[in-house]
């Protein structure tokens, strides 16, 4: 019969092949990948907001907020102009991006938030 590992990782049990785990980790398997499956997809997701972020900086790398003020800033985050308040439409439109620095970025959201922060940017 032909074998192969138990696909739990660190696991080195054999196991006849078109199995996937071994007896013992068959049910922690499934747990495990159900855990796994929500912390991709959010680690994707933030890996995307991140490449994005990284990408409009580098077109934007001046605050805006400064630059208004005459003033030139090295930005650091990306601003939501309106909120997105988790709205996913708002949160990717670039239209409604800035760039700011730090010190512009925490005077609005401590305006729009009552001081919470925006936790995603
Ligand atoms: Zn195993
Ligand atoms: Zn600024």
């Amino acid at each position: 019969m032909l074998m192969r590992l138990c696909s739990y990782p660190g696991c080195r049990e054999c196991i006849p092949m078109g199995e996937q785990y071994c007896e013992k980790h068959r049910a922690k398997a499934v747990q495990y990948k159900e855990r796994n499956r929500a912390t991709s997809y959010q680690r994707g997701y933030n890996g995307a907001w991140r490449r994005a972020r990284a990408a409009f900086l580098m077109d934007h790398p001046l605050c805006e907020e400064c630059k208004r003020n005459g003033r030139l800033t090295p930005a650091v985050v990306v601003d939501h102009i309106t909120p997105h308040k988790g709205n996913r439409d708002l949160f990717w439109d670039e239209k409604n991006w800035q760039a700011l620095c730090k010190r512009c970025h925490d005077r609005k959201t401590a305006k729009e938030d009552g001081g919470f922060g925006n936790i995603i940017s």
